[in-house]
């Protein structure tokens, strides 16, 4: 028995139809979420997250990769989870979780090895909208003896709910200073919440 069934599966909203640049309250990034983070899939994302259901993580890690199959991709990628400051279970982190699935279905490769969170932030569910635009800025670093291995590629930076951008564009951030071909995001769902920006 799946953590969840297809009559939930059934009654999640598809966001986005494929690749595309977008403007998000962080900045701009190009990427896809597959879900609107709302009703049974915010439910299963909260239950995976608050619970710890790594089960509930391999079975949309698996929607997710098969979602993004159809999608076009010039080349093999290089597919990046967003990290956590300090040591992380790859088999307990969804982000490590869906990298591993997405680039198994689109013969890439993954791995933790080449972005590190450099410093340790507040989780951006306890921040303010205002907050959430700076309180990741500069949170991630590719080490210069690893770009590498990123120069040329095309990079999937994975993580689970986009809200304001503000993660991805960090990341994003770190990412093009090695040089990529081209970055996109890729997320499971995106947040409907809209960001104050005080206009
Ligand atoms: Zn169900």
């Amino acid at each position: 028995m799946l953590p969840v069934c297809p009559s939930c599966i059934a009654q999640f909203r598809r966001c986005d139809a494929g690749w595309e640049k977008r403007e998000l309250a962080a900045g701009t990034a190009t990427g896809f979420s597959l879900f609107w983070y709302e009703g049974p899939l915010r439910q299963a994302v909260l239950q995976m997250k608050v619970q710890g259901e790594f089960q509930l993580a391999r079975q949309l890690s698996s929607i997710l990769a098969e979602s993004v199959r159809s999608l076009p991709m010039d080349d093999a990628p290089l597919v990046l989870p967003v990290p956590r400051f300090g040591r992380q279970d790859p088999g307990h982190h969804f982000p490590c979780i869906a990298s591993a699935a997405v680039s198994r279905e689109l013969h890439g490769e993954w791995t933790t090895a080449l972005v590190q969170k450099v410093r340790r932030t507040q989780l951006q569910t306890k921040v303010s909208d205002t907050a959430r635009l700076t309180n990741v800025a500069d949170a991630f670093a590719v080490p210069a003896e690893v770009r590498q291995r990123l120069c040329k590629r095309t990079i999937i930076i994975v993580d689970d709910v986009l809200t304001s951008g503000a993660t991805i564009c960090a990341m994003q951030e770190a990412v093009l200073e090695a040089g990529p071909n081209q970055c996109f995001y890729l997320t499971l769902a995106r947040s409907r919440a809209t960001i104050g920006l005080g206009f």
